[in-house]
């Protein structure tokens, strides 16, 4: 058993879907009277994976992607909770659609799901409150990007939308006041951080269209992601606010955060796969599946991201599954969309990392589970494995070897930017509340996800008691 506390050795008996004692291992107790008993000799059994960046394009581009799908891919990936992105179409700006989709995705969900909301600044500031108050596990801020008036769909290229259509992104002093409206609540702001006039900058001193991976590279500089962070630290430090950094990509990003954490400022940070297991060295193999915002960079920043999750900097990892249909990310390097599918292999490519030494079996129960929790207000009903909580384990066999191939993923559209790739270490079984759910990356039985609540109040008394315990 592996937990953000150690290793251990345990029977873990579940009952009614939760955790309901630990035992000793081989003891008389556990199987006497269990209906079911899952042998896990010679396993790693850790707290169900948390996947909370994923973008299911549902409602709206189901041709790209569905909640059944990705759900099914998390499950078969070893996640056992996915935390669903707001910019569907229409996206979860308000209590309204929040509710509806909670209603949407319920009948779907392969796995246990929480909701996030979408943070526009003035444009819906009544709105945040009341989502919290509903369960989201945060709110998050496309900082810098416009937003379609109707839709409240992202739009990347302002140029691309006749200006009376678009809600222009709130300017620092409304996103300073944001930041006071959501620590009001005791949840969480996260947002995009790629500041938005040195993009504008960076892309016309570039002079021509991107049309290259160097082309992304000169138009998404690191320095945009650190600016963008250090003016949400200081709004952070200034209103106290919690302030996550999603999809975090670079060095510079790294030390900036680290820094801002030196100083107190309750600033956390996410990063992805994508940035840990790809550089620039694979950008001409991959073409445009190595397309995502913000860009994947070279080696160097590569190590800074192992090295930040190592230290504690990032305390998260996301999949940032965005799925587009293959033929968009053919189109080329320069049209193709930014994003690609990756819920299914995140879990798979960091237990490769843990076993070739770049993480610790604790570090990666952290960041894929207990942390997660902890940060979303899910904690310590998931992401633990203690008498009380959700029965949710994931099981990893350390020997074996698994090959990511695309015709074995679940996504609508599986076009994996790691098929073919040769990975240590294998998922092989998931529990979710307290049933084998998967194994060897098929679902056992019916869908029985469902939605969870955050209760950020809960995690913060339940912290506050396990610190003075601790003392
Ligand atoms: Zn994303």
């Amino acid at each position: 058993m592996v937990t953000a506390a150690g290793s251990t050795e345990a029977d873990v008996l579940c009952r009614d879907g939760r955790i309901a004692a630990l035992l000793d291992p081989g003891g008389a107790a556990a199987p006497a009277g269990a209906d079911e008993l899952l042998d896990a000799r010679g396993q790693l059994v850790f707290p169900g994976f948390i996947d909370p960046h994923v973008h299911s394009r549902d409602p709206g581009a189901t041709h790209k992607e569905t909640f059944a799908h990705s759900t099914l891919g998390a499950l078969c990936g070893g996640i056992t909770t996915t935390l669903e992105m707001p910019n569907a179409i229409p996206a979860v700006a308000d209590l309204a659609t929040f509710r509806s989709r909670r209603a949407e995705h319920e009948p779907r969900a392969w796995t246990d799901f929480g909701l996030w909301g979408l943070a526009l600044g003035p444009d819906n500031a009544d709105e945040i409150a009341a989502m919290f108050g509903e369960g989201a596990v945060a709110v998050k801020l496309f900082w810098g990007y416009a937003l379609h008036r109707e839709t409240k769909g992202l739009v990347y290229n302002f140029a691309d939308e006749p200006p009376e259509n678009l809600l222009l992104p709130p300017e620092n002093g409304e996103v300073l006041e944001l930041f006071r409206s959501v620590a009001a609540t005791g949840g969480v702001l996260a947002a995009h951080c790629e500041d938005r006039h040195i993009l504008a900058a960076s892309a016309e001193r570039l002079g021509h269209p991107i049309e290259t991976y160097a082309d992304l590279l000169a138009a998404r500089p690191a320095v945009a992601e650190a600016t963008s962070i250090a003016v949400g630290a200081q709004f952070a430090r200034e209103t106290g606010c919690r302030f996550h950094v999603v999809h975090m990509a670079s060095r510079m990003g790294a030390e900036t955060v680290r820094q801002a954490q030196a100083l107190g400022a309750p600033v956390t940070a996410e990063t992805c796969p994508q940035y840990l297991t790809l550089s620039a060295a694979d950008a001409d193999r991959l073409g445009p599946l190595i397309k995502v915002y913000p860009p994947v960079r070279d080696a160097e920043n590569q190590q800074a991201l192992w090295d930040a999750l190592g230290d504690g900097t990032i305390c998260s990892v996301g999949s940032d599954h965005a799925p587009h249909t293959v033929d968009e990310k053919n189109l080329g390097f320069g049209a193709a969309p930014a994003g690609g599918v990756g819920i299914e292999t995140m879990a798979p490519l960091l237990v490769d990392g843990m076993l070739r030494g770049k993480v610790s079996p604790q570090r990666l129960a952290r960041v894929l589970s207990t942390d997660t929790a902890r940060l979303y207000g899910l904690w310590p009903r998931k992401g633990d494995i203690r008498p009380g909580a959700d029965a949710d384990l994931t099981l990893v066999d350390p020997q074996a070897q698994h090959t990511v191939r695309n015709e074995r993923l679940h996504a609508l559209n599986p076009n994996s930017t790691w098929h073919g790739a040769e990975l240590k270490g294998a998922v092989t079984a998931s529990v979710l509340g307290g049933r084998l759910s998967m194994r060897d990356g098929e679902p056992v039985g019916e869908r029985h996800g469902r939605f969870v609540a955050a209760d950020h109040a809960r995690t913060r008394a339940a912290e506050a008691a396990a610190g003075e315990a601790a003392a």
